[in-house]
């Protein structure tokens, strides 16, 4: 066995050769060398230092739900912290909750308690730490409108960071800046509200997911960014694309901003299927579609 390899299974469960394609929901990609599951802060803190001073790179997973990975293989460390980094805490408005958990778990949590503010999120299917990263966001609304702080891993320390001081924006924020920053936790503010007001916009919110998303097939939700005051759908429409097939992705017909792996895709074919759809959209409208679903161990 490698000495890195024996270091990190002192600190925590490490897996060998894990496919990326069991890691997210597109079902696309090579082998991670290394997959850890911290257990606790001290561990996390241990790895990492481990890892920068064997030079290897390392990356950390939510669901996968926003990462298009590369067929090759990653020569370094995934970090999950959605095994046990996954514990809330409610106290009157306010929610903690570690980075691993479901937001998804979390919103209806907070539905259960009466607490508004996350009904948005309850058909994302992330990590807490990931949408914080992201903004996620959806009918309006993003994270960024209930994070009052959030407990971050940077520079070797760990501390509370106010939200006015994470740039958040539309799918935006500090943390896209400072890839090796980790969020380990949240702390949000909630509203409380009549709960059956709150179950009724969550019952709502799904069914318009369910008949407008295409949810039967791997996906990573929209594929682009929508340009100021325009829906990336409809440019996408206009191209003619909706059911278009490039390999084994293909625009859904059912929602043109995502692109579904309908039949054991490489990340090629759907890689190869955004840059033509980028292509095709700023010939026919001058405009430039940005990704919203990160690429991840690509040349
Ligand atoms: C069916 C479907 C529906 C979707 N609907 C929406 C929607 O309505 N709105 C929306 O905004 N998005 C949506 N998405 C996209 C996706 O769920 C979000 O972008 C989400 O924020 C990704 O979270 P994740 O935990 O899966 O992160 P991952 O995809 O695993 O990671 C995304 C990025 O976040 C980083 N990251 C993750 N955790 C941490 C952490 N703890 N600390 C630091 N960095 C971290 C990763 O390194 C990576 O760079 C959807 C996706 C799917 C598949």
């Amino acid at each position: 066995m490698d000495q890195l390899l024996n270091d990190l299974r002192q600190f925590a469960e490490t897996e060998t050769d894990t496919p990326l394609s069991t890691m997210t929901t597109l079902r696309i990609g090579g082998k991670a060398k290394y997959t850890v599951y911290p257990e606790t802060e001290i561990a996390l803190d241990g790895i990492i230092r481990m890892i920068r001073k064997a030079g290897m790179p390392f990356k950390i997973f939510g669901k996968g739900s926003n990462i298009l990975c590369s067929d090759m293989d990653y020569d370094g460390a995934i970090i999950r912290l959605d095994r046990h980094f996954n514990d809330f805490y409610f106290k009157d408005e306010t929610v903690t909750a570690q980075a691993g958990c479901s937001i998804i778990t979390l919103s209806y949590e907070a539905m259960k308690k009466g607490l508004s503010g996350l009904e948005f999120a309850n058909g994302i299917p992330a990590t807490v730490g990931g949408v914080c990263y992201m903004n996620a966001g959806a009918y309006k609304c993003s994270m960024s409108d209930v994070i009052d702080s959030l407990f971050v891993y940077r520079d070797e320390k760990f501390e509370w960071i106010p939200s006015s001081e994470c740039e958040y924006a539309y799918r935006t924020s500090i943390f896209q800046k400072h890839l090796d920053w980790i969020i380990l936790a949240v702390r949000m503010h909630l509203e409380k509200k009549d709960p059956a007001e709150i179950t009724a916009r969550m019952n709502d919110r799904r069914q318009r997911r369910l008949s407008t998303q295409p949810l039967d097939y791997p996906s990573c939700g929209s594929v682009f960014r929508n340009p100021e005051n325009m829906n990336a759908w409809k440019l996408i429409d206009g191209i003619g694309y909706r059911g278009k097939r490039l390999g084994g992705a293909m625009v859904s017909p059912k929602h043109p901003n995502f692109i579904i792996n309908s039949d054991h895709a490489s990340g090629s074919d759907f890689l190869n299927l955004c840059n033509d759809i980028q292509r095709k959209v700023y010939e026919k409208y001058g405009i430039q579609l940005y990704m919203e679903v990160e690429k991840f161990n690509w040349q």
